[in-house]
């Protein structure tokens, strides 16, 4: 198995009908970025920033940021980082911050609205992100936006910091922006959002978590409901949809990316960039290179006429019948 992979590492994630997907990385650590080349990965499309925070006892000074970030940079020896600002609350939680008593965190107050409200923190990264990229094109994604409005004065910030630092003197960068689609309601902003965003980005853990209400923490009730469900599926499809209306980049970046069938089936639904930790991207290749997504898309199609729960049963019929 794992000669095979080995063996297509640096072929490209091409279905038999000729359709191209870029396949990157999930990281979080410095340590994660050895695998941008055993893995083959197309660049970082996930960086998880609050790793660095969760892993210390007290909050990281600029000075420190800016150093990490430069060698996750330097590792990256040219290839697309996208950092994600600090996803913190319900789930991840800094153990030197104060501990919100709120009856469900994971609808609380966590990530961007964190960061809006309190912006400290977050400008202290931005500005720890600008002087890594020492005036370099970068790539900056802003979790858990959940209407235009916070896309807006997150940016905003940004600007704010950008021009701060050019202020000081310090060389800045050309900043691609972009927003974590993990709230089904973004999927339904304006057109105008989606014409101002960089890029989208699915952050199908949380999007999924939402969308069935199902808390993506409690197995009983997270098993309940399959990725490959028709109606999750055509959300996706939906958002795809909305972004190429408006020329928008889209990707997914949740775990189910990692899952060579779900995989399969988001790029039938139009992905053509999806995000995984490195271990997977082998076996999703492997999987793309051997389908023809036109197949693939029928059988969703006939799934979906036929009223099917998910389409995991037919596409592994479809799989194994080939
Ligand atoms: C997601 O929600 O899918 C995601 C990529 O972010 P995280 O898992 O860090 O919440
Ligand atoms: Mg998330």
């Amino acid at each position: 198995e794992q000669e095979r992979y080995a063996s297509i590492r640096d072929k490209p994630a091409e279905t038999l009908d000729g359709k191209v997907i870029s396949l990157s990385m999930n990281a979080g650590l410095i340590a994660d970025l050895p695998s941008l080349e055993s893995s083959g990965a197309e660049g970082v499309g996930l960086f998880r920033t609050e790793l660095q925070f969760l892993i210390r006892n007290k909050m990281p000074k600029r000075a420190e940021l800016a150093a990490l970030y430069t060698r996750v940079i330097k590792a990256a020896k040219g290839q697309r980082v996208v950092f994600r600002t600090l996803d913190i609350g319900s789930d991840k939680v800094l153990p030197y911050m104060k501990p919100q008593d709120e009856p469900n965190p994971a609808l609380g107050w966590r990530a961007i609205r964190v960061g809006l409200d309190k912006p400290g923190v977050m400008r202290m990264q931005l500005q720890a992100l600008i002087r890594a990229s020492n005036g370099k094109p970068m790539t900056i994604m802003f979790p858990f936006i959940a209407q235009f409005e916070e896309y807006r004065a997150a940016r905003n910030l940004l600007e704010l910091e950008l021009k701060r630092e050019k202020r000081l003197g310090h060389p800045v960068p050309k900043v691609e922006v972009g927003a974590m689609l993990e709230t089904p309601s973004l999927a339904f902003a304006p057109r105008k959002f989606f014409e101002e965003v960089g890029f989208i980005s699915i952050g199908g853990n949380d999007l999924k978590q939402f969308f069935f209400a199902a808390d993506r923490e409690n197995e009983r009730v997270r098993k309940r409901y399959d990725t490959l469900n028709v109606s999750f599926l055509s959300l996706i499809e939906r958002i795809v949809e909305r972004c190429n209306e408006t020329d928008t980049p889209v990707s997914f970046c949740g775990e189910d990316a990692g899952r060579p069938i779900e995989a399969l089936c988001f790029a039938a639904m139009g992905l053509r960039t999806l995000s995984m930790r490195p271990a997977s991207i082998g076996p999703v290749k492997s999987l793309l290179r051997r389908a023809n997504l036109d197949q693939v898309k029928a059988v969703i199609d006939e799934a979906r006429a036929r009223g099917d729960q998910s389409v995991r049963p037919a596409i592994m019929g479809w799989l194994r019948g080939r």
